[in-house]
């Protein structure tokens, strides 16, 4: 029989290669870059966040307006099989402090490295240095090699998991979206997930503070809350708490323009305790000196204060503290940012992820439209919804055959 062509060897194209050929079924996978796993590998450079440990019904609803969507295919590949599939890779993982999964190296390198010996085991071609173009008149999959060579390829079932549309150098360029806009399947445009967003800073502000993280600090925009890092750049804002609030933020920019973060410079004390430490400042101290010593606020937090505030400030001081109005202006963009919302529209695919307008061709991973916050989420539903589509192929070309 024809193999299965699986398209991109990102988290989700692996998984649906694993499943398929665990069936029994010839599989290739084709690549565009030189190795596979790119962006995988990356992830695994600040400690590879693989899945979350909290409840499933918390698990889900990070995936907010598509947790519905997702919901069969994470409870088919829960993080608890995610964590146990790891183990059987001779790559034991192990719950942090936040709850959040890793593996025991804290790396992506040895488990990539254990998962494409696996592959290999199970008879799967991977094929790099192709670059899927679309189909040719027959039907067949077409690719370009480099140095001019093409190829076309007959397939009895095609998987596509060609990611989203950040960091393009490792190799999701989002560029796929024309040959299947071609065919009629729905797109989602894509916006920035996961990112920084841009604030104007004072010269000043950018000499003293650039790169000073902000590791004690609330921060709020309307009725979502974060409370993790954040680092100060040249640009803006960056770091895990603004990547928590970005999809609100970035969404209610689209519609309204700029928007006020509210940071919370004392976010461990009550407002009644802050006036209470301000009211025992001495009288003739300095505005800077009581943010210093009664509030213990450090250079780059009195510094944020007054960019937003200004030198002159009068007002109800414990109030403005905790709530120090940041502008920002809009995301940094996609090749910058973790992930990417948008893509294959959930209208296109039926319930197997088979789109509607091409029998025979599945999509998984990041390049259906969905989005999730930091936390091992992301990893997760791009292996969940690969091995779906895995099982889906592998149910429909054993029957056929
Ligand atoms: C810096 C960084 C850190 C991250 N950290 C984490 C983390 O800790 N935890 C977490 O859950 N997630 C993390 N992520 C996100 C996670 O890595 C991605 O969501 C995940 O890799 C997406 O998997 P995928 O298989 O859908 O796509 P990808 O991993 O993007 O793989 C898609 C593959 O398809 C190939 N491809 C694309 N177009 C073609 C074509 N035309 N022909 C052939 N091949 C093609 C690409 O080259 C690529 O190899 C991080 C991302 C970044 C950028």
């Amino acid at each position: 029989m024809r193999p299965i062509a699986i398209i991109g060897a990102g988290p989700a194209g692996l998984a649906a290669a694993e499943v398929v050929a665990a069936s029994g079924l010839p599989v290739v996978v084709f690549e565009q870059m030189p190795s596979p796993g790119r962006k995988l590998l990356m992830a695994g450079l600040g400690g590879l966040n693989i899945t979350h440990s909290e409840p499933a019904d918390t698990f889900i609803a990070r995936y907010s307006e598509n947790a519905p969507a997702l919901r069969p295919m994470i409870e088919a590949f829960t993080p608890d099989h995610l964590r146990q599939w790891c183990r059987d890779l001779g790559e034991p993982t192990f719950i942090g402090s936040s709850g959040r999964v890793f593996p025991d190296s804290f790396k992506a390198s040895p488990l990539l490295r254990a998962w494409l010996a696996k592959l290999d085991r199970l008879g799967v071609e991977l094929r790099n240095r192709h670059r899927w173009t679309g189909w040719d008149e027959a039907g067949a999959l077409t690719f370009e090699l480099g140095g001019g060579e093409r190829l076309a390829f007959q397939a009895s079932a095609t998987v596509l998991a060609l990611g989203g549309a950040t960091w393009p150098r490792l190799g999701s360029t989002g560029a796929w979206k024309t040959a299947l806009a071609e065919r009629g399947v729905a797109l989602s445009p894509f916006e920035p997930s996961n990112c920084g967003f841009e604030v104007v800073w004072s010269e000043k502000m950018v000499q003293d503070h650039e790169g000073k993280p902000l590791k004690n600090t609330g921060f709020h925009f309307q009725k979502h809350q974060a409370r993790a890092e954040a680092v100060i750049t040249k640009r803006g804002l960056e770091g895990g708490a603004i990547y928590a609030l970005s999809a609100p933020l970035r969404d209610a920019i689209r519609t309204e323009g700029p928007q006020d973060l509210r940071l919370d410079l004392v976010p461990d004390l009550p407002l009644q305790a802050v006036r209470q430490r301000l009211s025992k400042a001495k009288p003739k101290d300095s505005l800077t000196n009581r943010l210093r010593k009664a509030l213990g606020l450090s250079a780059v937090e009195r510094a944020l204060f007054f960019e937003a505030v200004g030198p002159g400030f009068a007002g109800d001081l414990a109030q403005a503290v905790k709530s120090v109005p940041i502008r920002v202006h809009r995301p940094f963009g996609l090749e910058r940012a973790i992930s990417s919302d948008g893509g294959v529209a959930w209208e296109a695919v039926d319930s197997s992820l088979q789109l509607h307008a091409m029998p025979g061709v599945y999509a998984a991973g990041e390049m259906l439209d969905w989005e999730a916050p930091t936390g091992g989420y992301l990893l997760q539903a791009c292996m969940a919804t690969g091995r779906w589509v895995g099982q889906a192929v592998a149910e429909k070309c054993s029957n056929d055959a």
